[in-house]
């Protein structure tokens, strides 16, 4: 049985990689610990290492792996922003899992937006509590209002479906223009400005790093709510921070966050918190933050799974595989 290396492990990885790997004859080592120059070595005699979306694949980290004879690293994710492709060239090569579900991340996106606009999750406390007042929750209706979709690839598509269905109007930006008979594809500047709501799916590239600062936010409508599912460093969360507090935004869901990595999937309730940028958006009444989990359906897990191992055992096959990342 060839064994692979499974790093940044939580409970609910192994229960959907313990599901499948026998059928594709691997055995599996699960680490907790995230994956960088240091725990390269733990990879040493391995098939393939499997690594997440906030491990270190810097240029010294694919040293350590290929000085331990790794060859191949499997990304049980979408996104790769990540990897030092560059550095990778002849040495490693990548993988990754491009559509697991992408109706699960757009589901999320919808099911924040509707919590923070509806305020169900304050209810929920409130109710608990015998406080049956409704002071505080009003909301806005969706039908009718103006989405605006920043890349409209599997998930931003989902999403148009989703709030079509809901009655809104869906405008979109994208540099590749999608064949879909709702959408009305604009620039930029103009999406913004006239969006209730405004939802980015577009990959974390140096072109989209930061596509959300403080120029770009002037455009938006003073009451909109932005919603983040794709990678935090979209957003300039400092300048999105004093435009929420200075009130020239409406709200922002965000389940990712560009200083994420040491923080998202960890317990920290017990420790004090020193990015005073998130805990000043948290503290806000108007922002809805999750823990980088819209991807976290029983569908979406048994598909990352099966395409991870899939991935890595034609790797080894010398198969030709789609989801090879091109450097
Ligand atoms: P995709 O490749 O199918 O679509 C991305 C779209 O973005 C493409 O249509 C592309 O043309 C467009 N795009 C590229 N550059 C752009 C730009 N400058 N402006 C506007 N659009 C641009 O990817 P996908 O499967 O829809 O995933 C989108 C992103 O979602 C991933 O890159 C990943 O970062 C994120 N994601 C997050 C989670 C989560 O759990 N929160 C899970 C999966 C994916």
């Amino acid at each position: 049985m060839q064994s692979l290396c499974f790093y940044d492990t939580k409970p609910y990885d192994r229960t959907y990689f313990d599901r499948y790997k026998s059928a594709y004859g691997f055995e599996i080592d699960y680490f907790e610990t995230k994956l960088s120059p240091k725990t390269a070595v733990l990879a040493k005699r391995k098939s393939a290492a499997i690594a997440f979306v906030n491990d270190d694949l810097s240029a010294k980290t694919i040293k350590a792996l290929y000085d331990c004879g790794i060859h191949c690293v499997a990304l049980r994710c979408a996104g790769f922003n990540n990897v030092d492709l560059e550095a990778a060239k002849g040495k490693i090569r990548f993988f990754r899992v491009p559509d697991y579900s992408p109706y699960a991340v757009a589901e999320h996106s919808v099911a924040m937006l509707l919590t923070l606009n509806r305020k169900t999750h304050k209810a929920y406390l409130r109710t608990r509590d015998f406080n049956f007042s409704l002071n505080g929750f009003v909301g806005f209706d969706l039908y009718g209002k103006t989405v605006g979709i920043i890349g409209t690839g599997k998930i931003g598509l989902a999403l148009a479906n989703i709030c079509n269905g809901f009655g809104m109007k869906v405008l979109a930006y994208d540099p590749v223009r999608r064949d879909c008979p709702y959408i009305e594809y604009v620039g930029l500047e103009e999406l913004l400005n006239r969006s209730d709501i405004v939802s980015l799916h577009c990959p974390l590239t140096k072109a989209t790093r930061h596509i959300i600062c403080r120029r770009t936010l002037e455009f938006m409508k003073p009451n909109a709510i932005i919603v983040n599912t794709s990678r935090g460093a979209l957003i300039d969360s400092e300048a999105l921070l004093d435009a929420l507090i200075s009130e020239r935004l409406g709200g922002a869901c965000l389940d990712v966050y560009e200083e994420e990595t040491s923080l998202f999937y960890e317990d920290f309730s017990n420790h004090i918190v020193r990015d005073d940028i998130l805990a000043r958006l948290i503290s806000l009444p108007n922002v809805l933050v999750t823990s980088h989990q819209a991807f976290l359906t029983h569908d979406a897990l048994s598909a990352i799974a099966q395409t991870t191992l899939q991935n890595i055992s034609d790797f080894l096959a010398g198969r030709k595989n789609p989801n090879e990342i091109e450097n």
